[in-house]
């Protein structure tokens, strides 16, 4: 069987040459990076683990991209350009053709990100993976969890409730044909962080999160760190387009308390909805505005008739969630 250093080696250690914010790169006790003077480092760690985060079996490259997507999206929420990662793997044996897999689709992002693998640890043990990943954003402008106004717009990129639309179908909680299972299983699977769209809103929005939990879980943390409260249009939610053929109560449920959707929920003043919506063209990115902040604590849910609905979204906790 293949050898720690052999693996890391062969799978891991790439010419770093043309990533000048690389100064050293894996193989000593530290890697060494180089971020551009005057910037701020933006850290964060995510950890995927067998049976929590992803089926045991799931497909490796489809592995590999995911760990380090939902990195980058936390990047993405905070507006930080990424530079580079660590990767901590617990293997239960060194399988070559999984870890090949898992190698491509952790390298085709971060390539597509210009986010350098540095260094990280090799370890046997279950299925494991952690990543923690460096980025850099000039001092002021990080999109913060504490920085939402009342009277600022809300908005969310992409659609939201297909990837928790996906686990419902393999669950085999909602009955899906193949082709929709599919399509909604891609979101799950292969999420795409909203990195252009973070660096755009620089300067743009106030507050900003990343949609792991469930956008009304993950708009509250918004709310309580800006001491503010909310109101949702549930009819404005950009829905995913298999969550779209589903019936309104599924959708609701989904598109607000869904998790695994990686869009960004951020908040501006409404002076600057011309600037959102050319940051969001200029990302590639949709964005939809749902709603806005108010003074008073908690969410209120509204429909487009201007309704009050009486809906109690729970977000995931891993502790508190079945
Ligand atoms: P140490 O003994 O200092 O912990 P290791 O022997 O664990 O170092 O690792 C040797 C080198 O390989 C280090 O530079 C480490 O960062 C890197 N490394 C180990 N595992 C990985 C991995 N899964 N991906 C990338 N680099 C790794
Ligand atoms: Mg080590």
């Amino acid at each position: 069987m293949i050898s720690e250093f052999d693996l890391i080696a062969r799978f891991f250690t790439r010419d770093q040459s043309s990533q000048p914010q690389v100064a050293l790169g894996i193989g000593d006790d530290c890697a060494l990076l180089n971020p551009t003077p005057g910037m701020m480092m933006a850290i964060s760690s995510d950890m995927l683990v067998e049976g929590r985060h992803f089926f045991p079996g799931a497909d490796a490259r489809q592995l590999g991209h995911k760990c380090l997507a939902v990195n980058l999206s936390d990047l993405a929420a905070m507006g930080a350009r990424p530079l580079g990662f660590t990767l901590a793997l617990s293997l239960p044996q060194a399988d070559e053709a999984w870890l090949a897999g898992f190698a491509a689709g952790l390298f085709a992002l971060a390539d597509a990100h210009d986010c350098a693998l540095i260094g990280g640890d090799t370890t046997r043990g279950p299925l494991n993976i952690c990543i923690t990943i460096f980025g850099e954003i000039p001092p002021g402008l990080a999109l913060r969890r504490d920085a939402a106004e009342v009277g600022d717009d809300i908005w969310v990129s992409g659609t939201l409730g297909d990837a928790r639309l996906a686990l419902a179908g393999l669950r085999q909680d909602v009955a899906l044909d193949p082709a929709s299972q599919a399509a909604a299983a891609a979101r799950l699977d292969a999420p795409t962080p909203r990195v252009a769209l973070g660096l755009a809103l620089r300067g743009v929005a106030h507050a900003a999160i990343d949609i792991s939990d469930g956008l009304s879980g993950d708009l509250g943390h918004i709310l309580q760190r800006s001491g503010c409260g909310a109101r949702i249009d549930l009819d404005a939610l950009p829905l995913g387009p298999v969550l779209a053929r589903q019936p309104q109560a599924l959708q609701r449920a989904f598109a607000l308390a869904g998790g695994d959707d990686y869009e960004l929920c951020f908040t501006a003043a409404t002076t600057q909805r011309a600037a959102v919506l050319a940051a969001a063209q200029a990302a590639g990115t949709a964005v939809a505005r749902i709603g806005s902040i108010t003074p008073a604590g908690g969410l209120q849910l509204v429909d487009a008739s201007g309704a009050t609905l009486d809906l109690h979204p729970s977000s995931f906790d891993h502790f508190a969630s079945p």
